[in-house]
């Protein structure tokens, strides 16, 4: 198999892949050499408008098709998308940058979300109220409508198909745009559900101007839904455009998960865990690990030992044997997390292991370790989302809580303490959408996905995330 990145990409609306044509062009860049690699169309209005239309059109016809046949189409578009994960996952590496076995992995695990929905679908029951005889109260779930959702570049496959499969397996048309930055991937994953035998207008994928296709998607009385996954102001953005048409949202945004490491952890599993997973897509995670909040007891071995085992990540191009952690996704995230570990060390941080970006045309990062970070520094207010851990001693519970919460954020956190009565209070008073103790899984795919506070609202995956894209509705006969 090749590394060939298609010099230029499509557009799929209303059933028929669209060439770039007279429309504008977004260049895409391999993030490991800086060089563009493709052109991708630019969805102008009129092709905008055909989407919706194909959209509407296709709306009552998946939403009449029985779900056993929906739920067909997507354990065959996941199977489609398991074989499909070498090819797919070089396309992300080339666009994105993370190392292949990573990109694989997300290919394949992102296919257990069609097999997922496509199950919980069939059993998304109603309820029947008790009423006198001859009388009958039903409450249904039915699908919400046409669905405009708009995803990121740090996992091009993983966050879309939190999106495309609850919506397509409630009974959905879905229109999605994918971030510029990263198509090839997301374009794939349309076209195994295509190939799986989704009617046309079901599920088309757009590129363009974010701000213009989503004020343009959001603004038609033809979306009754908008699912989102990105950055806290885009997020506001989108939910004061869908509150003109009250229309409903799933806003998926930042973290800043805090990490609380006591005294009476399992040291050396917590330093394997945590060190590993910072470094995962080059730290470019909303519930990546950030945030160290250390036990003053174990403290200083802590940063220690974590620094030793950042220093081993192999940094590299992420088609390269041996390469663990890739370049950043794209040109500007360099300059905005080295902005934030300079204002760190101006304001008194202790820089125990890089700092520092890469020279080349690259977009590299240096694993980066911040000790002592003071509160007032930029990084520990704002989310770095790179490559970067800061940590800070604490001595209570009650102190390690406090600093937990104390930012408008809560989409994961984390803790790792042996004490049974310690990992039940942090469990209760942390305020987040996911807790998880001594581990870092949060993102299983049968349990609810979200934050709370300005981390957004709404669960993807599992049944709540199914219930996302239904309404409720109550019928009563007599
Ligand atoms: P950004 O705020 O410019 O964009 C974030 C995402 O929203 C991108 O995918 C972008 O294409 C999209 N977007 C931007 N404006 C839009 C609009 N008007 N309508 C629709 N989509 C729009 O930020 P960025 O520089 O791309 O990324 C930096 C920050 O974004 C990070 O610090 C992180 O907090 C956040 N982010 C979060 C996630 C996540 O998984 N929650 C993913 C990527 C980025």
């Amino acid at each position: 198999m090749s590394n060939a990145y298609p010099s230029s990409l499509q557009l799929h609306i209303d059933g028929e892949w669209i060439d770039v044509g007279d429309r504008d062009v977004h260049q895409v860049i391999n993030p490991a050499t800086g060089q563009a690699i493709s052109d991708l169309p630019k969805a102008n209005n009129a092709d905008l408008d055909r989407a919706l239309d194909a959209a509407g059109r296709a709306f009552p016809l998946w939403r009449d098709t029985p779900v056993g046949e929906r739920a067909a189409i997507l354990h065959k578009a996941a199977d489609l998308l398991r074989e499909r994960a070498p090819e797919i996952g070089r396309l992300m590496t080339a666009e994105q940058g993370k190392p292949l076995a990573q990109a694989i992995g997300e290919v394949t695990a992102s296919a257990t979300h069609f097999d997922i929905m496509a199950e919980e679908a069939k059993r998304c029951y109603g309820r029947v109220l008790v009423r006198p005889k001859g009388m009958n109260s039903f409450v249904k779930y039915q699908p919400v409508g046409p669905v405009a959702a708009f995803s990121p570049w740090n996992f091009p496959v993983f966050t879309p198909i939190r999106k495309l499969a609850p919506a397509l397996a409630a009974g959905c048309s879905i229109i999605l745009k994918p971030a510029e930055e990263t198509p090839a991937s997301p374009i794939e994953m349309i076209r195994c559900l295509i190939d799986a035998g989704l009617p046309s207008g079901v599920a088309q994928v757009i590129f363009g101007d974010p701000a213009q296709v989503s004020s343009h998607l959001i603004a038609s009385d033809v979306i009754r839904k908008i699912s989102f996954t990105g950055s806290v102001p885009v997020g506001k953005h989108l939910m004061k455009l869908a509150a003109e048409g009250m229309k409903r949202t799933t806003m998926e945004l930042g973290g800043h998960a805090p990490v609380l490491v006591f005294d009476d952890c399992d040291l050396e599993k917590t330093l394997d865990l945590t060190a590993a997973q910072k470094f995962r897509n080059a730290g470019q995670v909303c519930v990546s690990p950030t945030r160290f909040y250390v036990q003053s007891g174990i403290y200083d071995r802590f940063v220690d030992e974590f620094s030793k085992r950042a220093a081993k990540v192999a940094v590299g191009d992420g088609f390269a044997d041996g390469t663990e952690m890739g370049p950043l996704a794209i040109p500007r995230r360099p300059s905005a997390v080295g902005a934030m570990a300079e204002d760190a060390k101006a304001k008194g941080a202790q820089v125990r292991l890089g700092g520092e970006r890469q020279d080349g045309n690259g977009f590299f990062y240096n694993p980066t370790v911040l000790a002592d970070v003071p509160l007032q520094a930029d990084i520990m207010n704002d989310e770095p989302f790179g490559p970067v851990a800061v940590m800070r001693p604490f001595d209570t519970l009650d102190e390690a809580i406090e600093q937990a919460n104390r930012l408008p954020l809560g989409l994961a956190a984390y803790a790792f303490t042996e004490n049974l009565r310690t990992a039940n209070i942090v469990g209760d008073a942390i305020e987040a959408g996911m807790v998880a103790i001594n581990n870092l899984t949060v993102s299983p795919g049968d349990a609810p996905f979200g934050g709370v506070k300005e981390s957004g609202h709404g669960s993807e995956d599992g049944p709540d995330g199914l219930k996302a894209y239904m309404v409720t509705k109550a019928i009563h006969q007599s």
